[in-house]
C-alpha cells in the first residue's frame, strides 16, 4: 500500500506547482484527488486536521435531500442520487445503505398522500442506483417495523432508502487518494496569507502549527475551498470583497441507541418548529440533528449550546415518548456551521437558489462555496474544469471520469469480506474485526500485518470501545494522524462512539504516537492536555470547560 506522508513546509516551498488548495474538508479534499486524477501539479494544505471543520460534524447522510423535493428542485436531488450511487461504489466501507423511516402525523405540514409521492418520485430520480425501492405503510405495519414510536396521532408513513457515510474518514480517504496521485498534502499547514504579483495571486504564506516555522507556496491558481472561512480567506486576496456566506449552526447530540430503541433511521418533523429532523442509529449510539440557526460565532469556536440540546432532546421526545431523553443521556454533541450561500438581493431567484457557488476574485483566486458532503466529487470536477480552463492545460478534460471510477483507499468492495477470517485467525475479537474492516475497508491487512510484527497491537486502546493499537499506528504512518485528536476524533472516533468521549484511551494512544514520532515527555504531556481539552468541546454547554 503506497504510504501518505504529509508534506513538509521544505518540500511545499521548493515545488511550483499548477494548483494549491487551501482547506481540507471534503471539498478541497475532493479537488485535490480531482486535479491530481487528471494530472495538475497539486498542493493541498489545510489549518488543523483534515475534515476537522465541518466535514466531521454533519449528519454524516450521503442522500438526495428529500426535502428539496418538496421545494421542486429535482435537479438538485437527481444530482445528489447520481452521486451516491457513484459514493457507494468508490468507498463501500464508508458509505454504506441506511433504511429510513418517515412516520406521518395528524396535523403534519406533509399529509400521507404527498409522502407517498415524494418517495416514488424519489425512487424514480435515483433510478439505477437505488439503494432499495420505497414500500409506503400503514399505522399498524409501521408501529411494527417502529414499535416504539409515539401512536397517537400517527396515520402511516414510508420506508425508504439512503446512506450514511463516515465523513471525516471519507475526507481523509479523498487526501489520501490525492496523494497516491501525485498530490502532496499537509494537514496543521495554516494559510496567513495570499503571495501577490503582477499575474494576480500566486502563491501563499504558511504557518506549520505543529513546529511555528514559516514558509511560503506558489501556485499558477489558487483555490480557496475553506468552508465557512472562505469570507476570512476571500480578505487575504481583497480586503473588501463582499461577504459570499451566510453561515447557520447545526449541532448534535449523541445517547445511547437503546435509550431510544429505534431499528431503522428516523426523519421526522420536528413539532417544535416544523423542522426536519433526524434520529440516526451509529453502532450502539443514536445521534439526533439537527438544529439550523443564524451565528456569529467564529467558525474555530462553534459549539452546542444549552438551548440546542434541549431543543434536539424535546424533538426526539415527541416521536419516543418512552425514551424521555433528558440533558444526562447526552454524550457528547457536535456542531459545525452550514457554508450556505448568502441571499444576494440583486441576484436572480436562479442563482440564490443554486447549492454552490464558484467565484473567481479579484486575484484570480477561484472560491468555492455552498454545496454537500453528497455533492463532493461532482463539484471538484466543476471546479477542476474551470482551474484547467484558466491554465490551459494542454490535455483539458483528460482523466475526468477517473474520479467516477477510481475506488477510494480502501474501497475495494471484492475483496473486503474475505479478510474477516484472518483477522480472527489473528486473534481479534468479532467486533474489532468488523470495526477494522468498517474503517480501513480493503487496507484491513495492513493493520493485520502490523499485528504480526508487534502481537501487543492487537491489545484495544479503551476498555469499552473495539480500536485495537495496530489502527492507530495505522492512521500515523499512513494517514497523516499527526495529534492525538486526530486519532480519537477524526480516524478511530473514540470521542463520539464512548461514554468517556475517549479519555480512557488517550494516554495509550499518545504513547503508541509518541513511539511513532519519536516525541519527548513534556511534547507528549502537552499532547494529552489538548487531547482532553478537545474531547471537552463537544460537553461545553454543561459548562464544563
Ligand atoms: P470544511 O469541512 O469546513 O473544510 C474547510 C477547511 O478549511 C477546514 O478544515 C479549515 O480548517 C480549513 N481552513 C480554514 N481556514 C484556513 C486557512 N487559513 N488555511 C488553511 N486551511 C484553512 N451534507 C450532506 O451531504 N449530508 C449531510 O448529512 C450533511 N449534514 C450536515 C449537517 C450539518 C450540521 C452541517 C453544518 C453540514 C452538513 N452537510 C451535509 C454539509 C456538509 O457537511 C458541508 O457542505 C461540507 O462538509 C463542507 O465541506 P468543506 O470542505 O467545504 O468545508
Amino acid at each position: 500500500m503506497t504510504p501518505s506522508v504529509r508534506a513538509s513546509l521544505g518540500e511545499l516551498s521548493a515545488g511550483y506547482f499548477d494548483l494549491l488548495v487551501i482547506g481540507g474538508g471534503v471539498t478541497g479534499a475532493g479537488i485535490a484527488r480531482e486535479a491530481s486524477l487528471r494530472g495538475l501539479k497539486t498542493a493541498l494544505v489545510t489549518a488543523r486536521d483534515f475534515g476537522e471543520g465541518t466535514s466531521s460534524r454533519s449528519s454524516r447522510l450521503i442522500h438526495g435531500g428529500l426535502r428539496y423535493l418538496e421545494q421542486g428542485r429535482l435537479h438538485l436531488v437527481f444530482e445528489a442520487l447520481r452521486e451516491r450511487k457513484i459514493l457507494l461504489r468508490l468507498a463501500p466501507h464508508l458509505v454504506r445503505p441506511l433504511a429510513f423511516i418517515l412516520p406521518v402525523f395528524q396535523g403534519d405540514r406533509v399529509p400521507r398522500w404527498k409522502v407517498a409521492a415524494g418517495l416514488a418520485l424519489y425512487d424514480v430520480l435515483g433510478a439505477g442506483g437505488n439503494v432499495r425501492r420505497h414500500r409506503t405503510l400503514g399505522k399498524r405495519a409501521l408501529l411494527e417495523a417502529e414499535p416504539l414510536l409515539r401512536e397517537r396521532g400517527l396515520t402511516g408513513g414510508g420506508l425508504y432508502y439512503d446512506a450514511q457515510c463516515d465523513d471525516a474518514r471519507l475526507t481523509i480517504a479523498a487526501v489520501r487518494a490525492a496523494i497516491i496521485s501525485g498530490a502532496r498534502a499537509a494537514n496543521h499547514m495554516r494559510v496567513t496569507g495570499l503571495i501577490r504579483t503582477v499575474a494576480g495571486m500566486t502563491g501563499a504564506y504558511l504557518l506549520d502549527e505543529r513546529t511555528g516555522e514559516s514558509g511560503e507556496v506558489r501556485a499558477h491558481q489558487v483555490v480557496n475551498a475553506t468552508g465557512p472561512w472562505a469570507d476570512l480567506v476571500r480578505r487575504l486576496e481583497d480586503p473588501r470583497a463582499e461577504p459570499l456566506l451566510r453561515p447557520t449552526k447545526g449541532v448534535h447530540v449523541v445517547v445511547r441507541r437503546d435509550r431510544i430503541g429505534h431499528r431503522h433511521a428516523i426523519i421526522f418533523t420536528s413539532p417544535v418548529d416544523g423542522r426536519v429532523m433526524f434520529v440516526l442509529p451509529w453502532g450502539e449510539w443514536s445521534y439526533i440533528g439537527t438544529t439550523d440557526t443564524d451565528t456569529s460565532d467564529p467558525p474555530d469556536q462553534v459549539a452546542a449550546d444549552e438551548e440546542d440540546v434541549v431543543y434536539l432532546l424535546r424533538s426526539a421526545n415527541s416521536i419516543f415518548p418512552g425514551a424521555r431523553l433528558g440533558p444526562e443521556d447526552v454524550i457528547t454533541t457536535w456542531a459545525g456551521l452550514r457554508p450556505l450561500l448568502a441571499a444576494d438581493p440583486k441576484a436572480p431567484a436562479s442563482a440564490i437558489s443554486r447549492e454552490h457557488r464558484i467565484v473567481r476574485g479579484a486575484g484570480g483566486v477561484l472560491t468555492i462555496v455552498g454545496g454537500k458532503l453528497t455533492t463532493w466529487r461532482s463539484m471538484a470536477a466543476e471546479l477542476v474544469d474551470q482551474v484547467e480552463s484558466v491554465l490551459g492545460h494542454e490535455h483539458r478534460g483528460r482523466g475526468r471520469a477517473l474520479s467516477r471510477t477510481q475506488p477510494l483507499p480502501g474501497g475495494d468492495a471484492a475483496v473486503i469480506d474475505s479478510f474477516r477470517a484472518e483477522g480472527l485467525d489473528l486473534g481479534l475479537l468479532p467486533e474489532a474485526v468488523d470495526l477494522l474492516l468498517r474503517l480501513f475497508g480493503s487496507e484491513t491487512p495492513a493493520i493485520y500485518a502490523l499485528c504480526r510484527e508487534r502481537p501487543g497491537l492487537v491489545e484495544p486502546v479503551h476498555p469499552r470501545h473495539p480500536a485495537i493499537g495496530g489502527a492507530v499506528v495505522q492512521a500515523v504512518r499512513r494517514e497523516l494522524a499527526l495529534r492525538v485528536d486526530d486519532v480519537l476524533d477524526r480516524r478511530l472516533h473514540l470521542t463520539t462512539e464512548t461514554a468517556d468521549r475517549g479519555d480512557a484511551a488517550i494516554e495509550s494512544v499518545a504513547a503508541l504516537m509518541a513511539a511513532e514520532l519519536g516525541w519527548a515527555p513534556d511534547f507528549m504531556a502537552a499532547e494529552i492536555s489538548h487531547a482532553r481539552a478537545a474531547a471537552l468541546a463537544g460537553s461545553r454547554w454543561r459548562g464544563l470547560s
